[in-house]
């Protein structure tokens, strides 16, 4: 049986560019960047070049970027510098939104327990928030504005561009977790007035374990990993020479590829949406129009995400019902709670995150299984049975 992964929000299959790039440094170029030897100096122009690359695809300068060990990594050193940096000058208020990833959440949640005061901007239905409410949430004392580029579970892209420019306005730091932005969605730290924003490659078919913290100058960053003097002292470790340099050409790679992946993927995107919008009471989740290319999240009323994700599996398709960090728990999702989804509703949630690498026979196998799957589920559903009775209330 043929696997169809459709769970690239979660993580990539690394591309064949990014696996011969990182291939070098795992044998022949194995110096420690830091050695003065030759051996050494070679790895360290690898760094250096690698640097340079993710710069230019973000339009800021090569100083301004600090290899991390991932997203998290660079969303919880940018959110706590920022804060620690606004506390000196007396300024503890915080704004974000209530459907940010796990590593800006819990991160702020830490700095609530420590003496911080954050606001948590409520999301729309729609998967948005407007610059304006940025704007009215702004005290004198607010040190930090994060919001991220796009969501991770319902794929809407947040209006950045506006809120930074807010941000700069009002002179308050701001950060965004751009994780599922970059290398999918064009993105330009000086058009898009960011401060901080985080990365990481696995979501844009580099490695695990490897991602970067872009920090403007003139914004001071705080150092967390005591001990060497790598990434100019704000992150010490010997410097992840192979994923760094898989990282920079995978970006490379879907940069240039990006005007060709975002028609292919918009059209494969929407033939799943408007296929699984025929299955009754069901629901596209975030709005249809400010979404990423790749993303699908829907809700089929009267059955329980986990069981539609373990059928589709045994059928080969590998599909999420959230972020790969809330599945596991029974919880539904933070992000569908926080669109305003009733419980009963979000539980039945099903994330479908495209590659390029999808085709039109992957889509057509998923508007076979899906409805086959969710009219299987519902058909054992004591709660369908009451909807279907009519003694329960239809949500959607
Ligand atoms: C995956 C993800 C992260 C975490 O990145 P890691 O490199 O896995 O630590 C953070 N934010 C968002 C929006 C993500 O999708």
């Amino acid at each position: 049986m043929k696997t169809i992964y459709v769970d690239n929000a979660a993580t990539t299959a690394m591309s064949d560019t990014a696996i011969k790039a990182m291939t070098p440094y795992l044998k022949e170029v194995y110096g420690n960047p830091s050695s003065l030897h030759t051996v050494g100096q070679v790895a360290k122009e690898a760094l250096d070049a690698a640097r340079a690359g993710i710069a230019k695809c973000l339009n800021c300068d090569a100083r301004e970027i600090y290899f991390t060990s991932g997203g998290s990594e660079a969303d919880n050193q940018a959110i706590r510098s920022a804060a620690v940096n606004g506390a000196r000058k007396g300024k503890k208020h915080i704004i974000s939104t209530a459907f940010e990833h796990h590593a800006v959440l819990h991160t702020l949640k830490k700095l609530e327990k420590e003496g911080y005061e954050v606001t948590y901007l409520p999301v729309h239905a729609d998967g948005l928030i407007t610059a304006k409410e940025v704007a009215a949430a702004i005290r004198p004392d607010t040190a930090l504005v994060t919001v991220m580029y796009a969501n991770n579970e319902v794929g809407t892209i947040l209006p950045v561009r506006e809120i930074g420019a807010v941000c700069k306005k009002a002179g308050v730091t701001f950060h965004t977790d751009a994780v599922q932005a970059v290398g999918h969605i064009s993105v330009d730290v000086q058009a898009d007035n960011i401060d901080m924003l985080s990365i990481s490659a696995h979501k844009f078919h580099g490695a695990k374990g490897v991602g970067a913290l872009y920090c403007r100058r003139g914004i001071p960053l705080n150092t967390f990993i005591e001990g060497g003097a790598q990434e100019r002292n704000k992150r010490a470790g010997t410097e992840n020479i192979a994923g760094i340099a898989a990282m920079a050409a995978a970006l490379k790679e879907a940069c240039e590829n990006m005007p060709a992946n975002t028609k292919k993927l918009v059209k494969l995107r929407d033939e799943l949406i408007d296929g699984l919008l025929k299955i009754p009471h069901s629901k596209l989740n975030g709005d249809r129009v400010k979404r990423l290319p790749s993303n699908v999240n829907m809700c089929f009323e009267g059955i329980e995400g986990e069981g539609l994700l373990l059928h589709l599996d045994a059928r080969g398709i590998c599909a999420s019902s959230g972020s790969a960090c809330t599945s596991g728990s029974l919880d539904p999702s933070h992000v569908l709670l926080a669109l305003g989804l009733p419980h009963e509703v979000a539980h039945g949630s099903l994330r479908i995150s495209l590659s390029e690498g999808n085709t039109e026979e992957d889509i057509k196998a998923i508007l076979k299984a899906v409805p086959e799957v969710v009219a299987y589920l519902r058909n054992m559903s004591p709660v369908w049975e009451e909807l279907e009775k009519g003694t329960r209330k239809h949500l959607i």
